[in-house]
C-alpha cells in the first residue's frame, strides 16, 4: 500500500458545525473498506509490540475504530461516553469546551487496574476530551502509556495538554 493516501478518504466540510470550523469527517473512511482496513492495520502495526492490554475510546466515532482494533488485537474495549449514557457505577470528569462544559464517564468496573490502556479518539483537536478521558482512566487505576487519533490538528497544540503521554496520529492537518 505504498501509494495509499489517507487524505483522499477524509471528507472536508467547511463551516460545520459552525462558521469557521473545517470539519474533517472520518465517516468517508468507514465507507471505504480499503481505507478502514488501512487504518486498522496501521494501528495494529504501531502498537503490536507495545504491550497494550486494552483500548479506551470516546463516543461515538472513536468506538468504530477501537472496536475493529480490539477485535484484531484480541483485547478489551473500554467505552468512554457522554454523561448519562452508561447505566452502571461510573467515574465522571467535567471539562471545559470553547463556550461550555462537557462531562464524560466510564464504568469504573471496566477500568483495568495497573494495566496499560491505549487511549484513542477519531480526531484530536484541542486534546481537551482526551485529557479528561486520561484522568478518568488514571483515577480508575489504569496506566495510559499512549494516545492515538486517526486525524490530528497539531496547530491546536494538543501535545501540550496531553504531555507527557506520547500522541500518534495517522494524518495531520495544519490549519482550519
Ligand atoms: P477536542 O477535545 O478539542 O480534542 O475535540 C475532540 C472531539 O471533537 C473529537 O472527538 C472530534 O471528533 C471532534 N472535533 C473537534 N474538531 C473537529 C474538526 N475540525 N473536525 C472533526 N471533528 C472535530
Amino acid at each position: 500500500m505504498t501509494s495509499f493516501n489517507l487524505d483522499d478518504y477524509i471528507r472536508k466540510i467547511p463551516d460545520f458545525p459552525k462558521m469557521g470550523i473545517l470539519f474533517y469527517d472520518i465517516t468517508s473512511i468507514l465507507a471505504s473498506p480499503v481505507a478502514f482496513r488501512y487504518c486498522i492495520e496501521k494501528m495494529s502495526e504501531i502498537y503490536k509490540d507495545k504491550n497494550i492490554d486494552a483500548i479506551a475510546a470516546i463516543e461515538a466515532r472513536g468506538f468504530l475504530f477501537a472496536a475493529a482494533f480490539a477485535f484484531n488485537m484480541n483485547i478489551p474495549i473500554i467505552p468512554i461516553r457522554k454523561k448519562g449514557k452508561l447505566p452502571g457505577v461510573t467515574l465522571a470528569r467535567k471539562y471545559a469546551l470553547e463556550y461550555a462544559q462537557a462531562e464524560i464517564e466510564v464504568h469504573s468496573a471496566d477500568v483495568p487496574r495497573g494495566k496499560r490502556v491505549l487511549l484513542t479518539d477519531d480526531l484530536i483537536a484541542t486534546g481537551g476530551t482526551l485529557n479528561a478521558a486520561r484522568s478518568l482512566l488514571s483515577e480508575g487505576g489504569a496506566q495510559v502509556p499512549e494516545i492515538f487519533g486517526i486525524v490530528g490538528l497539531p496547530f491546536l497544540n494538543y501535545s501540550k495538554i496531553l504531555d507527557p503521554t506520547p500522541v500518534t496520529t495517522l494524518i495531520n492537518y495544519q490549519s482550519e
